[in-house]
């Protein structure tokens, strides 16, 4: 931390950085494509191209873009929300930046927890567990509902695969989907997985026929499915004590990027120094959400 905070104290230390992890082989124009540039002297880590004169901050088209935060701030937010064991709630944020409001805190967090699916992430692959589950969700009034059964009305649903690799968990999909029947639970599969996997689930019907995966369906019966299924189950339950511990339960509202963030933090708890660069990485090359996507309810 106290190497971190030394590496990253200054507007200029942030900006270099996010340069070279932007543009690795050096400035490419977002207008032209052009290689050359001048670095602004009027304006703060922003470069002018010298084919068509269009100007480029190191932060323009990232989720940084526009932000009247420092880049020291934000540096400071994806090292935290990336290496915290447990991850950090934007109140939590709030008091270890310093920052005034809330809704800044509240924003930052949004912004970063966007940057957790590297869009070029590889498929699940080898032996994976894969099942659905119910995560009970609140609202501002109510308190934490836990609904039974599979029925899917009024309740947040969730499917879920795990990578297992010589006995132990590696890689995990969170997904936010309609219902469990055939259609969801195969898009949901044939997405994470790549073709040949050797998948085991329940013998709930919608996993059956799946195309180009090897599957095989366990009888539950008296078995308990966390013995059957023991992976998936732990990262199910991990979720649900994640989201009542850090966020006092999970909203309907934007709950696929709560998910995200389970799950990015999950596949790397092993490399959480690397976590920050990476999330830094994909936030330079995500477009920015405007505040009312961030905002949107779900429906
Ligand atoms: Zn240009």
């Amino acid at each position: 931390m106290l190497e971190f905070q030394g590496r990253f104290a200054t507007e200029g230390a942030c900006a270099e950085y996010l340069f070279e992890r932007r543009w690795p082989e050096g400035f490419v124009c977002p207008g032209c494509g052009g290689g050359r540039a001048w670095l602004l002297k009027t304006k703060a880590f922003t470069y002018e191209c010298a084919d068509c004169g269009r100007q480029t901050s190191v932060t323009a088209g990232t989720i940084m873009h526009a932000s009247k935060l420092p880049l020291t701030m934000w540096f400071w937010a994806a090292f935290l929300m990336a290496t915290h064991s447990n991850g950090i709630s934007a109140l939590q944020l709030q008091s270890q930046l310093s920052l005034g409001s809330y809704r800044t805190a509240w924003m930052l967090a949004a912004k970063l927890r966007r940057a957790m699916v590297n869009p070029e992430r590889a498929p699940l692959s080898g032996l994976v567990e894969a099942d659905e589950t119910i995560i009970p969700f609140r609202t501002k009034s109510d308190p934490v509902v836990v609904p039974a059964g599979r029925s899917g009305v009024g309740k947040m649903l969730v499917a879920g695969a795990v990578e297992i690799d010589g006995g132990t968990p590696r890689r995990a999909r969170l997904k936010v989907i309609d219902g469990f029947g055939k259609q969801e639970l195969h898009a949901f599969v044939l997405g994470a997985v790549a073709p040949q996997t050797q998948l085991v689930t329940d013998d709930w019907p919608s996993y059956q026929n799946l195309p180009g995966v090897r599957h095989d369906a366990i009888t539950l019966g008296p078995m308990a499915a966390h013995i059957a299924l023991p992976w998936i189950h732990r990262l199910f339950s991990n979720l649900k004590r994640w989201g009542l511990g850090v966020y006092h339960g999970l909203r309907k509202t934007n709950l696929q990027h709560y998910l995200d963030e389970f799950v990015f933090r999950f596949n790397r708890r092993r490399t959480r120094h690397a976590a920050f660069d990476t999330l830094l990485v994909i936030g330079a090359r995500t477009t920015p959400a405007p505040y009312r996507v961030l905002i949107r309810k779900a429906a």
